[in-house]
């Protein structure tokens, strides 16, 4: 009886997107016209990151330079190259080309009609070839790309990001389960289309979806939580003394940054590891008495791939020995007078800061 009911369901779900694809699916791409094996797989590639209305001139420009896969494989990449143009993603065209010649010396021409032997091609996962052998031949292979995700997901409250291999596992499951044994091609065809044209990113339309009936996200704007969204990485913390000297006469002592990283080739205060002694790091690298000091409250810069802690520590150098320092590398900097370098903006700021302290403006 249970099984009976799910299976039921299982069916209903392909039914009833069959029934909606037969007056609302899309039909009339220029990859179902003619369609073959060859066409399937250039149009899925196309679509991997593009969108269908973008593709479509393009589809017809390559295939009418390379209207089957030995063109494709006899023809150079710059050729190639010159066709997608525009498309973006070009590692897509290369790995076509690098398929379309394996394809074309080891499968006689012929794309395999074997989920294994397709994705053993260079560009073809797991989806994508599923696509090509559903719409191309009608065998029974579940997809999962981009719209199918969002459509399963939503459809089954399947929280988490896809990108994580359990919830990426959970929908396929769900895309195997649904997937039926006769009608595959219209199907897939369907699926894809519900995801592009209904269950769309931000507006999905689900009074009008087929399978809203039963779709645990349809009520109350639930779909926006799904699918869930990548989690945001956590980025290392570096900690950092920013030694803002002054010399007698007011000058700031600034130092200039490697070429390379970040900041590169800027002009910044020395940075000291927090566990560095700032009084003998003066004497070392500036044969420089200080008088110290006073630690500014911390603050966090971040970057995109980490956060940088910076405590700030005044200090007033009582002599130094200019003929100790390496011109190239530090400079006394005159805060009323000197504009010309380059400086990160919290630099500028605590520059600032400096001189507000030091004519008293609070
Ligand atoms: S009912 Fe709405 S959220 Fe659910 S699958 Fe259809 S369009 Fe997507």
């Amino acid at each position: 009886m249970g099984y009976c009911f799910v299976t039921t369901i299982l069916q209903d779900f392909s039914q009833r997107l069959l029934s909606w694809f037969k007056t609302h699916g899309r039909k009339d791409l220029p990859w179902q016209q003619d369609k073959t094996p060859y066409r399937v797989w250039v149009s899925e590639v196309m679509l991997q990151q593009t969108q269908v209305a973008t593709v479509i001139p393009y589809f017809l420009k390559f295939m009418a330079r390379f209207a089957t896969v030995e063109m494709l494989a006899d023809a150079s990449l710059d050729d190639l190259l010159h066709i997608w143009s525009g498309l973006g993603y070009y590692a897509r065209a290369r790995n076509l080309h690098r398929a379309a010649t394996i394809v074309a010396e080891r499968h006689q021409g012929q794309l395999p009609r074997d989920l294994e032997a397709m994705t053993a091609l260079p560009g073809i996962g797991r989806s994508t070839a599923g696509a090509i052998l559903a719409l191309a031949h009608g065998d029974r292979h579940p997809i999962l790309d981009g719209n199918v995700k969002r459509v399963l997901a939503r459809h089954g409250a399947v929280e988490g990001w896809p990108g994580d291999a359990a919830v990426e596992r959970r929908l396929w499951q769900d895309a195997e389960r649904y997937t039926p044994y006769s009608d595959v091609a219209d199907y897939t065809q369907a699926i894809m289309d519900l995801g592009a044209t209904l269950c769309t990113r931000n507006a999905p339309l689900c009074p009008v979806c087929p399978v809203a009936g039963d779709c645990r996200s349809a009520h109350d704007g639930l779909w926006q939580k799904y699918p869930g969204k990548k989690p945001v990485k956590q980025l290392p913390v570096q900690t950092k003394v920013f030694l803002m000297l002054t010399d007698p006469q007011g000058n700031v002592l600034m130092e200039r940054r490697p070429p390379s990283g970040v900041w590169g080739g800027l002009w910044s205060f020395p940075e000291l590891a927090p566990e560095e002694n700032v009084a003998s790091w003066c004497r070392h690298q500036l044969a420089a008495q200080v008088e110290v000091m006073e630690s500014w409250p911390p603050f966090r810069h971040t970057f995109s791939h980490f956060h940088l802690d910076i405590t700030p520590v005044r200090a007033v150098a009582q002599s130094i020995d200019p003929a100790v320092m390496e011109p190239d590398r530090f400079i006394w900097y005159n805060t009323d007078q000197d504009r010309r370098q380059g400086l990160s903006a919290p630099v500028a700021r605590l520059l600032q800061a400096m001189r507000d302290d030091a004519t008293g403006v609070k």
